[in-house]
């Protein structure tokens, strides 16, 4: 048989089709055809739009099916008690109200003097009994040395009425914030070409890159534009998924490093993706991703790499002169084209600020907001907020030129070698373990004998403020200055010591307090309902009565 045989049967085929379809709908009308062509077009968009959303058909049915569950009759309301109780214990925790303790709801008619005012400070200083200047607390204050708190306290005084939003009126505010981009370029080993911004905090610095890559997305003609992250990933990134419309894709980690797996992130890359994530070091356990195995894949597929160092940032960049050598995780990696680090944690600065740095300005200008029409002005700024703390830039600025190179690697040195020493000793405890390999100065712990969530309720008794991490279940500790001072990190070692041989005297007790919430909060299938107690605690936090009260917080709109 030749081309022209295969020619005629197929012209045949085709024939025979149409006879068949006329003679099937030859008792109808045209109008029906047309109405039955346009339904059925109709039904088939509706369901792509149904099936296809930026929320998968899979959670969505899930939510649908416990919304059911929480409108029947018995178990809703039976829900509802339990909430109501657990929001109202959780007001009380959080208020934690002390005998006489009154609130401020309106203005003071006249205005206090200055001496009253700071009188009535102390009582405010006064509330909250975790005694973080003995370095009880995880992570929180990375510094808290008196004197740089003194000196940071004049060099905002100095500024406390500037803000980088004027340039013009406030010179000295801008060649600061352009001085601190360029010392964490340096850092970071960036070349001539490195650029960067000041920002709010790590969360800003996050926001400003993801809002950045899904600017560059959209240009490249990508509607959906998703983030590739490892499931350790910093929280706000989801956040910037959230705000910018973005999907988020959630890269499972390698069961015993922690780190992301490389061959499940190859396999999410996408025609939409337009950013991959990787942390130096994440925050659950402090472990660093495979940047350069990572930097191969953002290369090879052109995709734009994030580097989030919010939180070891000014660590990682010293480790090498401190003596704790590291794989090469900045702008020498080809293909990281941006980095996050706090100059508020580990760079010692007050809270408020935070550096984003890119590899080249092409990917800064995807982070600038232009507004060219406004009647208020040609209005044109560089991240999320307006009006700026200039104080706040000023006292970054001092803390780095105060802190110098050779006083971040001596902090460097204190802190890992603490670190390293807090690690050596708890891999003594046969009935605990360490979550990878902490190259930081991040421990995580978790334990196959018992609910590790009676560790942190044993060391909070102890006055330990840890973090509590889920799934898995684990708690760490993030270590700071505080903890370097000397025997801090002995009694940390000792108390954890204490507490395992405690609980080891019934080592399947069951787990009560906070860390049974913990451990109950991962069980709910149900993630709405954990989504709801956690705003009804963000509402906790504008309290100003006492919790008698607190029994109307509970008015969720579903009940409407
Ligand atoms: C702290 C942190 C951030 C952002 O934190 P902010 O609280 O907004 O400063 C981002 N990534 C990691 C890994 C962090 O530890």
């Amino acid at each position: 048989m030749d081309l022209q045989n295969y020619k005629e049967i197929a012209v045949k085929h085709v024939l025979d089709i149409r006879s068949f379809i006329n003679d099937y709908f030859k008792e109808l009308e045209p109008c029906h055809l047309i109405t039955l062509t346009f339904a059925s077009t109709m039904v088939t968009v509706w369901a792509y739009n149904f099936v296809f959303q930026r929320e998968s058909l899979k959670s969505r049915c899930k939510k649908q099916f416990f919304r059911l569950v929480r409108s029947l009759p018995y178990i809703g309301s039976k829900i509802q008690k339990e909430l109501d109780k657990a929001l109202d214990e959780m007001a009380h925790r959080l208020i934690s109200p002390k005998e006489g303790m009154s609130f401020v709801r309106t203005l003071p008619c006249n205005g206090l003097k200055q001496e009253q005012v700071m009188e009535k400070l102390k009582e405010y200083s006064a509330l909250g009994d975790v005694a973080w200047k003995q370095g009880k607390a995880s992570g929180t204050v990375y510094s808290g040395d008196e004197k740089l708190t003194q000196l940071l306290v004049k060099v905002y005084g100095e500024f406390a009425w500037s803000n980088p939003l004027h340039p013009d009126v406030f010179p000295g505010v801008r060649k600061m914030e352009a001085e601190v981009v360029r010392m964490a370029c340096n850092l970071f080993n960036g070349g001539p070409d490195t650029c960067g911004a000041v920002t709010s905090g790590g969360t800003e610095s996050i926001l400003m890159a993801c809002k950045a890559y899904r600017d560059l997305a959209y240009e490249r003609g990508i509607k959906y534009p998703e983030i590739v992250a490892p499931v350790s990933a910093h929280a706000a990134f989801d956040k910037a998924a959230h705000y910018f419309g973005m999907k988020m894709v959630h890269i499972p980690l390698e069961k015993k490093t922690m780190r992301v797996d490389v061959k499940a992130m190859r396999r999410a890359i996408s025609k939409n993706t337009a950013m991959l994530v990787c942390s130096a070091p994440q925050f659950p356990h402090g472990v660093i991703d495979p940047i350069e195995e990572i930097a191969k894949l953002a290369l090879k597929y052109k995709i734009p790499l994030h580097v989030d160092a919010c939180l070891g940032g000014f660590l990682i960049v010293f480790m090498e002169k401190a003596g704790f050598p590291l794989p090469p995780f900045d702008f020498r990696v080809k293909g990281v084209t941006s980095i996050s680090a706090d100059t508020h944690k580990y760079g010692y600065a007050p809270k408020g600020s935070s550096v984003i740095l890119y590899s080249h300005k092409d990917y800064r200008h995807y982070q600038f907001f232009v507004a060219s029409d406004w009647p208020g002005g040609l209005y044109a700024s560089p991240s999320v907020a307006g009006s700026r703390p200039g104080g706040i830039v000023a006292a970054c600025w001092a803390t780095m030129m105060h802190m110098g190179e050779d006083g971040y690697i001596e902090a460097t040195k204190s802190i890992i070698s603490t670190a390293r020493f807090i690690v050596k000793e708890l891999q003594k405890i046969k009935e605990i373990f360490i979550f990878g390999n902490p190259e930081v100065s991040v421990i995580a712990l978790g334990s196959e004998v018992f609910d590790i969530y009676r560790l942190s309720n044993s060391l909070t008794a102890k006055g330990w403020n840890l973090n509590t991490l889920q799934f898995p279940s684990s708690i760490h500790i993030c270590l700071t200055l505080l903890h370097t001072k000397p025997g801090v990190a002995q009694l940390f070692v000792q108390d954890v010591r204490d507490s395992v041989s405690v609980i080891m005297e019934d080592p399947t007790a069951k787990t009560t307090g906070a860390g049974a919430i913990y451990g109950m909060a991962q069980t709910i299938p149900d993630r709405s309902l954990v989504t709801e107690i956690s705003k009804a605690f963000l509402d906790c936090l504008y309290l100003t009565e006492l919790p008698s009260s607190t029994n109307q917080i509970n008015g969720s709109p579903r009940h409407h």
